[in-house]
């Protein structure tokens, strides 16, 4: 919180520890004024990327713009800043579009801490007015165009580190704001570094938000939901064995932030993803009075996630909503990637939709109270990630798996692998095309488990499903001659060593035959026109999406698979 007391300029440039300090927004914000005076006080240089752009090509950015485009431009700016934020710390004022690059973002957040000046749009429009050399304001109506490009930029600003809303006040108020949230930023920031803190972004354009990794981020959520959403109403969504154990908690935080909460319980399990619970959460969130600036919170595992986001989506056609994700599985899988959605009679996760989250808080330590079993399930996801595209994750895994069943730091730093990795692939295809396939390594087989075991959650759970999948899509690899006897042993070794199940003969009386099996495979919905998707390896870390796959060859590695059960 802001206190009256001014902030000591010097502690906070100490606390950076040799970090920048990088502006970001739109262009007439006031990046380099406050900049100039923020850089004054804590003793560093100043320096405006645009003003090194223009001195390096002996042009002003108009002319950049018009001679060689607008791609060029922004190609030189990456290449700047990453120059300049490698040439010690400093307060650099970024040009409008810098902080929409990927690459750029990524270079500010290794190198130092961003702050998004969020200006009136009022007050924008009258200080640009005065200007008129700003390339990508040369339309025919000016003001329409500050007004789209506002729209579409403002969810990518709001990744910055920072936000501080300016009034048409002076700059030094703005001055003295920025060194009392940087002051505060740094401090958290410095007690997050202890406890294992991780920050993944979801980069998907306008739907880009960030997953929160940590012990204890289900009490940040109030302040957290304040920079997104200040002064909605939230509504939260969960279930009946978790709220006992966080509700309170999330409340207060909510509460404290001065947001006002109201909760929905439901019942545990599979079976809430269901029509009836669609339309009772709803009608309840509709009686709460929750509109389009509101918030709708999820708190509980993949079920609870994935029926809260089906309803945040179609509420009044969609409105925001934040997950609080509290399995391993849904911090690492469901809660990455916007699918939501419930159950038909026909089949699982049939009526749904894509609605990305603004925001995600996985609290690692809330998975101190989940069964055992559940924990395991859950990490059978996290090896597939590995297992997928990253070996050195996997070497990782090998070597500190009982830290992240236990919970120290690893724990985080393996959640957020994971969220990173499935986020690259999210990001590559949104709305699974092609490359998204590649995460269902180990599910056409597991799948084939879940459903002839009837989806009995005693027998089998998902995640034991995809341990037997990802230990046979190997075998079938070495099978086919891809990857070697080396490679397939050493990924069911681990997934025995923390217990998870490996072999057809792990799953409690499970009869079905080779074709059985196959018949299975080929009702799952990934199967394309009677053609067998397999998500086969080279190795571990080298999977790949083998369409085509002839039925004569799963159907011989089947039967050597079921020839391995003991009766
Ligand atoms: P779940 O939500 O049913 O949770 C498992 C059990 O753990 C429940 O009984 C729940 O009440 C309990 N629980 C949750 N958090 C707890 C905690 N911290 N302490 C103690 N108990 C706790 O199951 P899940 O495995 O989290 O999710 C499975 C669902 O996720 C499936 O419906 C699946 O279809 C969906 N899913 C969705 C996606 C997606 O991309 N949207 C991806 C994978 C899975
Ligand atoms: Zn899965």
């Amino acid at each position: 919180m802001i206190s009256g007391q001014p902030v000591d300029a010097r502690r906070v440039a100490a606390a950076l520890g040799g970090r920048s300090v990088v502006l970001v927004g739109m262009m007439g914000a006031g990046k380099t004024s406050v900049g100039k005076r923020l850089a004054a006080k804590l003793g560093l240089p100043f320096v405006d990327a645009d003003a090194e752009i223009e001195a390096g090509a002996q042009l002003t950015i108009a002319e950049i713009f018009e001679r060689f485009g607008e791609a060029y431009f922004r190609d030189g700016e990456r290449r700047v800043i990453a120059r300049l934020l490698n040439s010690g710390p400093q307060v650099l004022a970024t040009g409008g579009g810098a902080f929409m690059n990927k690459t750029t973002r990524d270079t500010i957040a290794a190198h130092g801490v961003s702050i998004w000046l969020k200006p009136d749009v009022e007050v924008l429009l009258a200080r640009v007015r005065k200007k008129s050399n700003r390339p990508l304001l040369q339309t025919d109506d000016p003001e329409k165009t500050l007004r789209r490009l506002l729209y579409e930029r403002s969810p990518t600003y709001a990744l910055a580190d920072i936000t501080i809303e300016s009034r048409d006040g002076p700059h030094d108020v703005v001055v003295e704001i920025a060194l009392s949230r940087l002051a505060e930023a740094l401090c958290r920031d410095a007690e997050a570094g202890a406890y294992g803190r991780r920050k993944v972004e979801v980069p998907l354009g306008p739907r880009a938000y960030f997953i929160l990794i940590g012990p204890g981020v289900i009490d940040e959520a109030g302040a957290e939901i304040m920079r997104i959403a200040p002064g909605a109403k939230c509504a939260i969504v969960t279930d009946a064995n978790v709220a006992p154990l966080y509700l309170g908690r999330l409340t207060a935080s909510l509460e404290k932030a001065g947001l006002r909460a109201s909760a929905i319980v439901c019942l545990p399990g599979e079976a809430t993803k269901s029509y009836a619970e669609f339309a009772r959460v709803s009608d309840a969130l509709i009686e709460a009075r929750i509109e389009r600036r509101d918030v709708v919170v999820a708190l509980g595992g993949g079920v609870i996630g994935d029926l809260t986001g089906f309803c945040a989506a179609s509420l009044r056609r969609g409105v925001r909503f934040v997950q609080v994700p509290t399995t391993l599985l849904s911090q690492v899988d469901s809660s990455v990637g916007g699918k939501t959605g419930i159950n038909s009679a026909y089949g699982k996760n049939l009526v749904g939709a894509f609605h990305q989250p603004v925001l995600v808080l996985a609290d690692s330590s809330s998975l101190d109270t989940l069964s055992r079993r559940e924990f395991r399930a859950g990490y059978a996801e996290v090896v597939k990630y590995g297992l997928l595209g990253d070996r050195n994750f996997f070497e990782f895994l090998e070597a500190r798996w009982r830290e992240v069943f236990s919970g120290g730091p690893a724990r985080s730093e393996a959640i957020a692998t994971s969220c990173a990795a499935k986020a690259r692939v999210v990001a590559a295809d949104e709305t699974e095309q092609g490359l998204r396939a590649l995460l269902n390594l180990g599910h056409t087989f597991g799948h084939a488990f879940e459903s002839l075991t009837h989806y009995d959650s005693a027998r089998l759970v998902h995640g034991e499903g995809v341990a037997i999948g990802m230990a046979a899509a190997f075998r079938f690899s070495r099978h086919l001659g891809f990857c070697s006897g080396q490679d397939a042993a050493r990924v069911e070794a681990h997934l025995k060593t923390v217990g998870l199940p490996t072999r057809i003969r792990d799953i409690p009386g499970l009869n079905a035959g080779a074709e059985n099996i196959l018949l299975a495979m080929r009702q799952d919905k990934k199967v394309e026109r009677g053609r067998l998707t397999f998500i086969l390896a080279k190795g571990v870390g080298e999977s790949f999406i083998a369409r085509d796959v002839e039925e004569a060859s799963v159907l011989t590695f089947l039967r050597e698979e079921v020839q391995l059960r003991p009766d």
